[in-house]
């Protein structure tokens, strides 16, 4: 009997482990594919199809860059996710390439990983999450879908700039500072709903490396 039930949650943990690779290939795939052309310069539209326990996910990528030699910084990524959509606009400043190549493949990485999360919340039953209205930029980032993507996103960065998780946060809000009505009273708000749900994650992360 207790042997049966400890199977039952080794096959259990063994399936999470899969899924959650299945996710890490496609995003390793499409940021992959965007670097490529973007060291080409060639807009592309690609199909990734992939799967999660019983259910498939079959999307489209459109993927367009926009050179302006007049843009206010080296690079920026603008992303959308929906359903089976994906789209991406990388707009970018020639004269700063390829110096800025690291940054860019860092930032295209961290973005793949919160849009592809986003995904699995439209297609998959396990990673659904109702959807809710937002009033306010703070209801958003706190909002679940968005806490799971940012987080997941920011662990991204974390790992490819080999730094702390904390640090990644920073980094972020430092960036996005100017999206803050009230940045000092606001942020720790968020910093501390996205610290939480990362610690839940890494307990959850814990208990599969006993496997
Ligand atoms: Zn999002």
């Amino acid at each position: 009997m207790t042997n049966f039930i400890l199977e039952n949650v080794i096959n259990k943990i063994k399936k999470n482990i899969i899924q959650e690779s299945k996710l890490d290939s496609v995003i390793n795939k499409i940021y992959r594919d965007i670097i490529k052309n973007f060291k080409i310069k060639n807009n592309f539209v690609e199909n990734y199809y992939f799967e999660r326990a019983n259910d498939y996910a079959d999307i489209k990528l459109k993927c367009k860059f926009i050179r302006d030699k007049e843009f206010n910084y080296p690079f920026s990524i603008s992303a959308n996710a929906e359903f089976d959509n994906m789209e991406i606009e990388i707009t970018y400043r020639p004269q700063d390439f390829p110096k800025n190549m690291v940054n860019l493949t860092a930032e295209v990485k961290e973005t793949i990983t919160h849009e592809i999360e986003h995904i699995g919340q439209h297609n998959f039953e396990d990673m659904y999450i109702i959807p809710k209205k937002y009033e306010s930029y703070i209801e958003y980032l706190t909002s679940p879908e968005e806490v799971s993507a940012y987080v997941k996103g920011l662990i991204e960065r974390a790992r490819f700039k080999r730094i702390s998780f904390n640090d990644s946060m920073q980094e972020w809000f430092e960036e996005n500072i100017n999206n803050f009505e009230n940045p000092t009273k606001q942020w720790p708000k968020v910093k501390k709903t996205w610290l939480d749900y990362a610690n839940k994650m890494r307990e959850k992360n814990k208990v599969k490396k006993f496997n």
